[in-house]
This record gives C-alpha cells, sequence and structure tokens, in this order.
C-alpha cells in the first residue's frame, strides 16, 4: 500500500497496521502531510467544535527525587533553582485562574517527597471545596496505588503521567535504571482503573527514538485509550547529560499530532508550550493538526523562570494565563475561540 493509501485507512478507519503505520512515517510528502492534517483538524471540529479548551497550569515544585537524563529539573542539576508554592499560593493561583476563566486547575511538579498524601491531599481538598465546578488535574509523577487513591477521593479528576515511550530499551536510554517502564505503565493502569481521566503521552525526538518506538507508542496509545494525550518536541537543557542532543522539530511533532487526533478521534490534545518554545505559531500549528487544548501558566511570576524542563521555555505572551487575551486574539486569527468550561474528554 503507498502512504497516501494508508492516510486514506487511517482516516476512515481509525486505525492501521504496525507496519502501515511505520511505512507512513518513513514516507511522508508534503501531499501526505497535507491530507493527514486537513483530516486531523476536520474530525478534532467534528467532536469539539473550534474550541479550545483551556488548562491553567500550576507548576508548584521544583524539586524533584527522580533523575531523568532529560529534564532541567532531575535532581542532579545542581544549577537548577529549586522553589515549592505554600498552600495558600496555591489557591491564590487559582483564584486568579477562575477570574480569568480557568475551569481546570492543572498542578504540576516534580517528584517531591515534601508532598506527602496528607499535603497534596489537604491542597486538592481546598481547591475542591473552593471550586467545586472547576476539575483538578495532577501531574505529579509516580506514587502508589493508595496514593492516587487518596487524591482521587481528595476531589482529583484528571491525571497526566506522559508513558514517555512504550519501548524499553529507549525507556533506558532516557531514564536511570531505578525507574522502569513497567513501574509507568502500572501507574498509568491504575490511575485508570481509580476513575480518573488519564493522560499519557511522549516527547517527539528524545535521544535513542526510532520510527518503530514511535509505532509502539501509537499503537500503547491505540490501545490504552487515554483521555488526553500531550506531545511536544524534546528540547535539550543545558545542565542536564542531554545538553548536545538536537531537538525534535516541529514538523515531526504536528504530523504526530494528526495521526493522534486521527487514532484516537475524542481524544483531548494540548499544543503544547515546548511546540510553542520551538516555533513562534507552533501553537496554532498544533491547533490546525488536531490539537484542541492549551495550558497557560498560572505559577506565579517570581518562579517561572525557575521551572526549566529545557532551555528557553516559554511562559510569558500568550503562554502566561493572564494574557489570555492575547491567545483569544492569536486563536481568532485561525478562526477558534476559547471555551470557558471544564472540557471535559468525550471518552468516557
Ligand atoms: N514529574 C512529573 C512526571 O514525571 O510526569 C511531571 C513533571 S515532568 C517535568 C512533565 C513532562 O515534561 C515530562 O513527562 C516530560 O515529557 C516533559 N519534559 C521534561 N524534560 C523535557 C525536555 N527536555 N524537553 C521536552 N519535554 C520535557
Amino acid at each position: 500500500m503507498k502512504a497516501l493509501e494508508i492516510a486514506d485507512k487511517l482516516i476512515q478507519t481509525t486505525d492501521a497496521d504496525d507496519s502501515e503505520l511505520l511505512f507512513l512515517l518513513k514516507n511522508r510528502t508534503p501531499e501526505l502531510e497535507h491530507r493527514l492534517q486537513q483530516a486531523a483538524q476536520q474530525t478534532a471540529i467534528r467532536h469539539y467544535g473550534r474550541n479550545v479548551f483551556i488548562r491553567g497550569l500550576i507548576e508548584f515544585t521544583s524539586y524533584c527525587k527522580n533523575d531523568c537524563y532529560y529534564c532541567g529539573l532531575r535532581r542532579s542539576n545542581a544549577c537548577a533553582e529549586r522553589y515549592r508554592l505554600t498552600e495558600e499560593e496555591i489557591l491564590s493561583c487559582c483564584e486568579s485562574g477562575y477570574e480569568y476563566g480557568f475551569r481546570t486547575f492543572v498542578l504540576q511538579g516534580g517528584e517531591d517527597a515534601f508532598f506527602t498524601d496528607e499535603r497534596l491531599c489537604s491542597i486538592v481538598r481546598r481547591i475542591r471545596e473552593r471550586f467545586s465546578d472547576c476539575a483538578i488535574t495532577l501531574s505529579v509523577g509516580e506514587r502508589s496505588e493508595e496514593s492516587y487513591r487518596a487524591l482521587f477521593r481528595a476531589g482529583a479528576n484528571r491525571y497526566l503521567l506522559r508513558h514517555e515511550t512504550a519501548t524499553d530499551r529507549h525507556y533506558k536510554v532516557l531514564h536511570p535504571a531505578e525507574m522502569t517502564l513497567e513501574n509507568r505503565l502500572n501507574c498509568l493502569d491504575a490511575l485508570r482503573s481509580i476513575g480518573y481521566q488519564v493522560g499519557c503521552g511522549i516527547m517527539v525526538g528524545s535521544p535513542g527514538q526510532t520510527t518503530a518506538d514511535i509505532v509502539r507508542d501509537l499503537r500503547y496509545m491505540k490501545q490504552f485509550r487515554p483521555h488526553m494525550v500531550g506531545i511536544g518536541p524534546f528540547i535539550p537543557h543545558k545542565d542536564t547529560p542531554f545538553k548536545d542532543k538536537a531537538a525534535g522539530t516541529a514538523q515531526d511533532t504536528v504530523f504526530l499530532l494528526s495521526i493522534v487526533r486521527l487514532m484516537l478521534p475524542e481524544v483531548l490534545l494540548p499544543a503544547t508550550t515546548a511546540l510553542g518554545t520551538i516555533l513562534p505559531n507552533g501553537r496554532e500549528l498544533g491547533i490546525q493538526h488536531g490539537a484542541n487544548v492549551v495550558m497557560p501558566n498560572l505559577s506565579p511570576q517570581n518562579v517561572r523562570k525557575k521551572y526549566m524542563l529545557y532551555d528557553n521555555k516559554l511562559s510569558a505572551g500568550a503562554e502566561a494565563a493572564e494574557s489570555l487575551r492575547l491567545l483569544e486574539e492569536s486563536l481568532k486569527t485561525i478562526g477558534y475561540e476559547i471555551a470557558v468550561s471544564r472540557g471535559d474528554s468525550l471518552i468516557k
């Protein structure tokens, strides 16, 4: 089968065999990219309209016990400036976020032992009490099933945990031996069975990633049926072992966004900050390739530069929650508008 025929099969049936996906990824042409882009954008519009859901991202701790080779927050990065927000500061981020129109708060951080279940549950409970009409998303890495359960009971609804790669060999390239793909995937299974809306995902162009690895990622996503998928380019950080590695490209990222939209038509798909960082109009391009979520930064201004996962990470302009008008304007130019709603996934 030729690439365009495979594309049509993907568009019509929401799937293709692994060998066909591999062929598609290896035989890109402008015509193929265009066909997938058009179909992906139409699919997103069919399910969610010309709406973009916004999530207020609160990066509440830059401490991390892990040592992922790609991440600027890794424990071995002695140059990283560490901070953690207090419960009151987090609540006050939510207050301003609610005023701006956010109805989802994403609490993201490194794996910081300071945030025991007791502390984190207390924060979640207070947000839940104060903002009963909002969704609370957590993105705090690997924890025990018990912990995930307690946080869910406290009022968290969603959880973002990128699987990073579905290939064991590649997982080992990206992480030290103390971290395993098996544990990561077990966490995702646990989260889903507890009742969270779950997001997995990958970095595009991360060191050691092969095209076959990406096919396994797509297969994993198709089988897992996550409510959300986070896909952004890998971008090197100057104080990590991957400092000299090449960044993933915007072109590869948006191509993959289209394929994911077509394989999981109802998924919530963010146009990530990383995509906006490597390309000035990356966020808009992502939306035109089937993305339908953006996550502006709601963290206090004075800590934003300290949550540096990769070099030059954006946190100003349309990336900043307080500048929602800028985002609104730029989305308007491509025919979209911001939805003031929780923006739940259609996937149940
Ligand atoms: N600690 C939590 C976890 O592991 O899920 C949440 C925070 S972690 C920093 C969030 C995501 O940032 C990771 O899943 C990873 O994909 C992404 N990330 C980290 N370093 C990156 C880099 N250099 N380039 C692009 N994305 C990166």
